[in-house]
């Protein structure tokens, strides 16, 4: 599905939106910008162990698929305790004492390195399930998000499956989950444009920092919105402007914004003056 170019935004765009830390205010500036697209838009919510942009969104869904992963099973009837599989499993999913071996599928990164070096076919695959992907409208924006099940620490395949649902051709926006480890390398590795969200205080600044350094390290572009641009210090301006990353938008506190997000309102709705900032931004960035 194509975007209808509106002065310059350009077609076949995945845009994702990220912090180096939680709490920026990321899936409001996420929301916000797909409900300023001025066609269609997919918005995927990449946050699978928090997602919230259902709650500014409000879609109607109409899938909902279970994800799961594969781990293995061992037939002791064939097992001859020989212990590659442990030995090559990174994540100590697999141990043995003496003549007993065990298998945590909790720890399982479903890496398949123990099916491979198995050689005597005492391996069997099984299933756990991981969380849930679903998928619907909220208007005029394709809606995709996951929830990884409550206590699953393996967020990165329910990422993947969300990102298979996106379109190929047309306007993607990717709301990535805070911080820079997996998940968020995960989100960003094939996205056209990272918009990272910060905001001007110290511990802003530091996770911006980190949050950029990946990116340099894929040569990933990207710009910088800060939000409640007129509280903290102007280290974030300084940082930036030495490091030659642009500040795209800033956004002043407005107790509104604050009171409106408690109540599930995306920006747009709390202040409807940041629409037409919030369209250029996304123009800026297509083009
Ligand atoms: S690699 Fe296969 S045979 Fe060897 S200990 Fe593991 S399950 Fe048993
Ligand atoms: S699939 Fe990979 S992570 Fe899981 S138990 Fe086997 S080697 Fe370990």
């Amino acid at each position: 599905m194509g975007l209808e170019p509106a002065g310059g935004v350009g077609e076949n765009m995945r845009i994702a939106v990220a912090s180096g830390k939680g709490g920026t205010g990321k899936t409001t500036v996420s929301t916000s910008l797909a409900l300023c697209a001025p066609g269609p838009v997919q918005y995927l919510d990449c946050d699978v162990e928090e997602p919230n942009g259902h709650i500014f969104l409000n879609p109607e869904f109409s899938v909902a698929e279970h994800c799961e992963v594969t781990i293995p099973r061992i037939v002791e009837a064939k097992c001859t305790y020989c212990g590659k599989c442990r030995d090559i499993c990174r994540f100590r999913a697999i141990t043995m004492f003496g003549k007993t071996i065990m298998s945590f599928p909790e720890l399982c990164h479903s890496c398949r390195g123990c099916f491979l070096v198995c050689e005597d076919e005492a391996i069997a695959e099984d299933k756990r399930e991981i969380g849930l992907l679903e998928a619907g409208q909220a208007g005029e924006i394709n809606f995709v998000h996951g929830r990884t099940r409550v206590g699953e620490a393996m967020s990165v395949p329910l990422i993947k499956a969300v990102k298979k649902k996106a379109w190929k051709d047309g306007l993607v926006i990717l709301d990535a989950p805070p911080g820079t480890s997996c998940p968020f390398v995960e989100t960003v590795n094939d996205v056209d444009f990272v918009l990272l969200v910060t905001e001007p205080t110290p511990f802003g600044l530091h996770d911006l920092k980190l949050a950029v350094e990946v990116l340099l390290n894929f040569k990933k572009p990207c710009g910088v919105l800060v939000n409640r641009a007129d509280l903290g210090d102007d280290r974030v301006d300084t940082w930036c402007r030495e490091s030659g990353i642009p500040i795209l938008l800033k956004i002043p506190f407005e107790r509104g914004i604050a009171e409106g997000y408690a109540k599930g309102r995306n920006l747009v709705e709390s202040q409807p003056d940041l629409r037409k900032p919030l369209e250029n931004l996304l123009r800026e960035i297509c083009s």
